[in-house]
């Protein structure tokens, strides 16, 4: 009897991880071979107080801007070049159905699905993952739920409560997102970075983050656990005035999003 529960033990030992790594492979390919590219527009809408995102300083460039915001207005944008090009496209955001009617008809027309997170600026944990504790990380979730190839986070950057030229823009990325990341950054640095857009002579960085809840990665790392390329557009800064007079019109905005778009599918089609 004894010696039958040592074999026992000894069999399940070995067998575990053969499981494990049968269940990676799986989730591998499950994400190389998938159809489904889903856009999270970032932060929230708050009724009174609007996108809770970073801000403009001020409206002298064109008209106050705040990323949420603006993701609500072209989000669509990004949705049609993935669409147009075969793909499944899903858009959610973390929050719950904007106020403001014009940006609630934009997010009926985009098919934007609210996860409506109980209290958006609380941290909760990962059901995927649950080692992986991040604001916002429900988004993440419903994104892993549609079983994707890729997921784009859309943001736009800011590192000044003041007007300041900065063009260190780059897609930050999970580790099995850096050919998403790369291919992304090709596309913005060769269509829109000083096309347009002045970024003084600096190409679209790519940025790996490894660095966990601390950094807010986790819900880069928590994709990263299902082998799913995951980015965070932070491209463009809202603190640059040179970079907000050229999101504040609208044209020029519709060919930024366009130009995420067709980075999705540079990567899609060559993966
Ligand atoms: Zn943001």
């Amino acid at each position: 009897m004894k010696r039958f529960l040592l074999t026992g033990i000894f069999a399940v030992a070995t067998m575990l991880p053969l499981l494990t790594q049968c269940a990676q492979q799986r989730m591998q390919r499950q994400a190389l071979e998938s159809q489904t590219v889903v856009l999270d527009i970032g932060h929230y809408y708050a009724p009174e107080r609007g996108g809770q995102g970073a801000r403009t300083p001020d409206a002298t460039q064109g008209g106050m801007l705040e990323e949420c915001e603006f993701w609500y207005r072209y989000a669509g944008e990004v949705k049609k070049v993935v669409e147009a090009a075969g793909y499944r496209c899903v858009v959610c955001n973390r929050g719950e159905m904007p106020t403001d009617p014009k940006l609630a008809k934009a997010a009926r027309e985009i098919g934007v699905v609210h996860v409506k997170t109980p209290i958006p600026t609380a941290v909760y944990r990962s059901r995927h993952h649950p080692q992986r504790m991040a604001v916002g990380i429900l988004s993440a979730d419903y994104a892993l739920d549609r079983r994707p190839g890729a997921v784009v986070f859309l943001h736009l950057n800011s590192d000044s409560d003041t007007w300041r030229v900065s063009n260190k823009g780059a897609f930050y990325c999970n580790k099995c997102g850096v050919k998403l990341a790369t291919a992304m950054a090709q596309v913005m640095s060769r269509r829109i970075f000083d096309h347009g857009m002045p970024n003084h002579g600096v190409p679209c960085g790519v940025v790996v983050r490894t660095d966990g809840r601390r950094g807010g990665g986790d819900w880069l790392n928590t994709c990263n656990e299902s082998y799913v390329p995951a980015v965070i557009t932070e491209v463009a800064f809202v603190s640059n005035p040179e970079h907000a007079r050229f999101l504040n019109r609208p044209a020029d905005a519709r060919r930024f999003a366009r130009a995420i778009g067709e980075g999705i599918v540079a990567y899609m089609r060559r993966r």
